[in-house]
């Protein structure tokens, strides 16, 4: 048996998997013929910008960190940055990661409050100290020492809706909602929201590398750190194989590793889209507690995955689905649809 075909098999085994999705297992993906951008669904000027300086002959981490700052300063993006939900006591706090394919270097922050940009913040960690991770008050002090500047990031916009979340969550306490709220309308999707723009890029010299930058989950327990900025989970880069990003409940990326997962997983033969649909497996199958599944024994969170390898393939795929992705071949930039594993 080949070698991806045993690998395949072996990590098939035992496991069964009733809810595919009917058009199944390959999904979609592709390849550039020269740079790429990829990242999640709301980062599409954010893969604009990367390519433009990739284009110009910049390393694609100054391009992919560039390119996230858009979405981190954007007030209108509740997921990442400015503007971001807060936790459940109204306070903004942040995480990031950034990796650096050419030296296999990363930097993180994790928690971070009153900084805009916690991407370049991570990255400064990478380039400017001895450390890969460093959160809370550490992580802003260090940002203040570089010459960051503090700033509240909960927008009126971010605070109204974290408000009707605190006034709306019991009956018997005593807050009381108004009666007609001056709330966005899509309030209700607002309202569990999740969201991060993880953004990946090769550049001219065929290097990858990668960030991830999110508010987290939104009115989460202060102190809660996702996927985002850990390496291994909310990112990986290995710049002789590929790279891989995600968005979505990231406690289950933390649970299993993901992104370095999906980057093993090319490393052994798996093109970007079935190995991003093999790392999907692999966490339906380990969700197992039942804070974790539906009525009908299906998990209750969504994952998603972008990835790419060193030859310009490329590749997304979501517990649920279809989901979207950014994507930027160096001719068009638009938004692809990318495969589910399960259907709802
Ligand atoms: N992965 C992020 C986190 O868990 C949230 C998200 O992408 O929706 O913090």
């Amino acid at each position: 048996m080949k070698r991806r075909s045993f690998i395949k098999s072996a990590l098939a085994a035992g496991i069964s998997f009733p809810f595919l999705a009917k058009d199944g297992y390959a999904g979609i993906g592709g390849k550039a013929s020269g740079p790429l951008v990829i990242s999640s669904a709301n980062g599409l000027r954010a893969t604009e910008k990367a390519m433009g300086m990739i284009k110009n002959g910049r390393d694609a981490l100054d391009a992919v960190i560039a390119g996230v700052n858009i979405i981190e300063e954007d007030p209108t993006d509740h997921s990442v940055g400015y503007g971001g939900l807060p936790n459940e006591e109204g306070v903004v706090e942040l995480d990031s990661c950034v990796m650096h394919g050419p030296t296999h270097n990363a930097g993180s922050v994790a928690a971070l409050r009153n900084i805009k940009n916690p991407s370049k913040v991570a990255r400064l960690v990478m380039e400017r100290t001895d450390h890969e991770l460093l959160v809370g008050k550490g992580a802003l002090r260090f940002a203040r020492a570089h010459g960051f500047k503090e700033e509240e990031l909960l927008t009126d916009e971010a605070r109204k809706i974290w408000l009707h979340w605190k006034e709306t969550l019991n009956k018997k306490d005593d807050w009381f909602p108004e009666d007609n709220p001056d709330i966005p309308k899509n309030f209700k999707e607002l309202f569990k929201t999740t969201g991060t723009i993880s953004c990946l890029g090769i550049d001219l010299n065929g290097n990858i590398s990668g960030v991830t930058t999110t508010s987290g989950l939104a009115f989460k327990i202060p102190g809660r750190v996702g996927d985002s900025p850990i390496i291994g989970a909310g990112l990986y880069v290995d710049n002789e194989v590929g790279a891989c990003g995600s968005t979505g409940r990231g406690e289950e990326n933390l649970k299993n590793l993901s992104c370095f997962l999906t980057v093993e997983l090319m490393r052994n033969g798996y093109s970007p889209q079935e190995a991003c649909m093999e790392t999907v497996k692999r966490i339906v199958h380990h969700a197992k507690i039942p804070s974790l599944l539906n009525e009908k024994g299906q998990p209750n969170f969504n994952v998603r995955f972008y990835a790419v390898n060193r030859k310009g393939e490329y590749g997304s795929a979501a517990v649920y689905g279809p989901t979207k992705f950014a994507l930027h071949d160096g001719k068009e930039n638009k938004i692809y649809k990318g495969k589910g594993y399960l259907k709802r």
